[in-house]
């Protein structure tokens, strides 16, 4: 081993016999963004209206309340769609298209360009019965097919200050690496 390399590696050595005695602080400091890395964000929408034509529920992020969403009316749907899976629309008889609310469950969030938005936006993945589902701004459920609509619902469904609202929520996903959102 060269002596510039010995002293390296020394050093390294030396450097953990230190934060080993040190404990805490130096070792928090290193260790913050290992831990940051690896987190998980978890979305939580809770549906508390269930309407004929429409879907009001709440929005948490981790454990705290977030904002109101906005979604089409809740259909029993089959379990497994033999299409959406192979990237085909759904045909199921028991779905109206954008009508229908994406079925309960547990789904993958990642943040993808929105060629129709134009912008960057959360993206459910592997819905079954739906494809291209994303957590977006509206106004009322004309302006979702399938899609989450966030904002606050301060008039009879609908959701107001949505564009706002869909913007703080991507601000805090963009820097999340898996995120997850459960609906229920
Ligand atoms: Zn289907």
């Amino acid at each position: 081993m060269p002596d510039s390399e010995k002293k390296r590696h020394l050093s390294g050595v030396f450097f953990a016999l230190i934060s080993a005695n040190q404990t805490s602080i130096l070792w928090y400091s290193y260790s913050s963004d290992v831990i940051k890395k690896h987190s998980k964000m978890k979305l939580l929408l809770k549906r508390k209206f269930k309407g004929e034509t429409y879907t009001i529920g709440d929005l948490y992020i981790d454990g705290v309340f977030f904002c109101n969403t906005l979604e089409d009316t809740v259909r029993l749907l089959p379990l497994l769609c033999p299409d959406t899976p192979q990237g085909i629309g759904c045909r199921c008889k028991e779905k109206v298209y954008a009508r229908t609310a994406i079925p309960c469950g547990t789904y993958k969030i990642t943040m993808a360009h929105s060629p129709r938005f134009k912008r960057v936006l959360p993206y459910l993945h592997d819905v079954p019965h739906f494809l291209g589902i994303l957590i977006h701004s509206g106004t009322t459920n004309a302006d979702s097919a399938g899609c989450i609509l966030v904002g606050k619902n301060t008039i009879k469904g609908k959701v107001t200050e949505s564009r706002a609202t869909s913007d703080r929520l991507n601000a805090i996903l963009s820097k999340e690496k898996d995120i997850t959102i459960e609906i229920v």
